[in-house]
């Protein structure tokens, strides 16, 4: 028999969300994080949209360790002497379900694990899985882990972005650089009430989210966003490994440090005291990338399964690890009780993950990487060309003003009228 009837690796938010449920039912769980706890090394920018955590937990906005409730989202085109930004709030995205809230993964994590140990599971921290145990037929039985072999009837890979299970699980290949990216970020601490007025929000739970892309990455595929939570900004930058290795000349850390001192941004975190830095990969070729999401006794979910999507105006991974997980926990305890948890016994999973928004949407936005990588004018000429129009419609000096037309003309030709429309037609495609 079995030690367990379920293992779960890793407690970020698939994890968690995972062993919740089939804790839930009265399944033996064990939960398995190589941090000293919950969110240790878990990173995000970040806000989770709440529709799927919403699912899971009907009344987490009266627990949950969340910062601010998103209430004003912005996108600026940063040219290194110029932003345009688009300033968006609307009662809309404040309805139940369409809400989004930014969090920090330390006390988020962790609230999330203590829901799966509540339920039941048994959670350990500081030790990682160092690989899988198979019987003969190659099935997965469990896991060895700081030189112990723990067996279960299925396990369920949610160990994220870097997973050093997944190609014995499911032969995953490592993926290529130009599908992934490096994100760094710091947490900077500043008084609630002068994060408030400098967002222009109503009050102290109001928050913003705000994405950057040209100059945050000196005009490399990729792009900056600041997050406010309660009494600190969450600011940082995500690029694209390929393009930081072949063509940047500055390291990613040093744009950071330009980036804070961008006159966009400067005057936001001035006289904050940088209390945490952190950085992670992100997934960002989508669904091209995928591994398969069930194999003999193992399921995968979260970014272990790459499901992130980054469109360089939403970034999104929590809401789908915390769905994937949901959903991995519902097929698990099923393919337990129906005796069979071969990869035939778990393909429940991956048939609700393709009725789910989460393979609708990867299916959706698989375009998109492709997209971004091969319109690089995105990154450096369209913020120069919006700081030029910008200037043409904002600056009198007393000189005669020529027709718009002539004087706008000459900023288009030199990206190209066709580059624009082709990129407008790429976007529109990819979306
Ligand atoms: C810079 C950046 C910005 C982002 N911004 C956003 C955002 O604003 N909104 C959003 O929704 N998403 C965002 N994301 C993506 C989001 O953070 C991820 O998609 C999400 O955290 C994935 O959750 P997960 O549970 O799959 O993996 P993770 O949260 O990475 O959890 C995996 C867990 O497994 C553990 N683990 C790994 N290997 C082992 C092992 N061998 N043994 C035991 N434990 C192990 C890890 O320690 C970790 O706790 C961002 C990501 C980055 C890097």
């Amino acid at each position: 028999m079995a030690d367990f009837d379920a293992i779960v690796v890793g407690a970020g938010c698939a994890g968690s969300v995972a062993a919740y449920e089939l804790a839930k039912v009265g399944k033996s769980v064990l939960l398995v994080e190589r941090g000293n706890y919950a969110g240790a090394k878990n990173m995000t920018g970040g806000r989770i949209y709440s529709h799927s955590l919403k699912k899971v937990f009907p009344h987490f906005e009266e627990e949950a360790p969340l910062e601010r409730r998103i209430v004003r989202e912005r996108i600026s085109l940063l040219a290194p002497d110029g932003n345009t930004t688009i300033d968006f709030s609307s009662d809309e995205m404040l309805k139940e379900g369409q809400d989004s809230y930014s969090v920090l993964r330390g006390p988020f994590d962790q609230w999330l694990a203590s829901k799966a140990e509540e339920a039941g599971a048994e959670a350990v921290y500081g030790i990682a899985v160092d690989s899988l145990l198979k019987d003969a037929s190659g099935k997965v039985t469990g896991v060895s882990a700081a030189g112990d072999e723990i067996t279960a009837n299925a396990v369920l890979l949610c160990d994220g972005v870097n997973s050093l299970l997944t190609a014995d699980a499911v032969g995953f290949e490592r993926p290529a650089p130009h599908t992934m990216a490096v994100g760094i970020k710091q947490v900077i601490k500043l008084p609630a009430s002068v994060i408030t007025d400098r967002i222009l929000a109503a009050s102290d739970k109001d928050g913003a989210a705000w994405l950057f892309a040209g100059d945050a990455t000196h005009g490399h595929i990729g792009g900056g966003f600041m997050y406010t939570n309660c009494d600190s900004i969450s600011l940082g930058l995500v690029a694209t490994i390929s393009d930081l290795m072949s063509n940047a000349e500055t390291p990613i850390y040093q744009m950071l440090e330009d980036f804070k001192r961008h006159p966009a941004v400067a005057p936001l975190i001035k006289g904050g005291e940088v209390v945490e830095h952190s950085g992670h990969m992100v997934p960002e070729g989508g669904l091209n990338m995928m591994p398969e999401l069930v194999g003999e006794g193992v399921l995968l979910a979260g970014e272990s399964a790459m499901m992130c999507v980054n469109l360089g105006y939403q970034v999104r991974g929590m809401d789908y690890a915390v769905a994937a997980g949901q959903l991995a926990g519902i097929a698990a305890a099923q393919a337990l009780d129906a005796g069979d948890t071969s990869k035939a016994g778990l393909a429940g999973y991956v048939q609700a993950l393709e009725e789910s928004f989460v393979l609708k949407d990867l299916r959706q936005f698989s375009r998109f990487p492709h997209f971004m990588e091969s319109t690089k004018r995105i990154f450096n000429e369209y913020p120069a060309l919006a700081r030029d129009v910008m200037n043409r419609m904002f600056i009198c000096d007393g000189s005669p003003v020529p027709p718009m037309r002539k004087s706008m003309m000459p900023m288009i030709k030199e990206v190209g009228i066709m580059n624009v429309i082709k990129d407008a037609r790429g976007g529109l495609k990819a979306l």
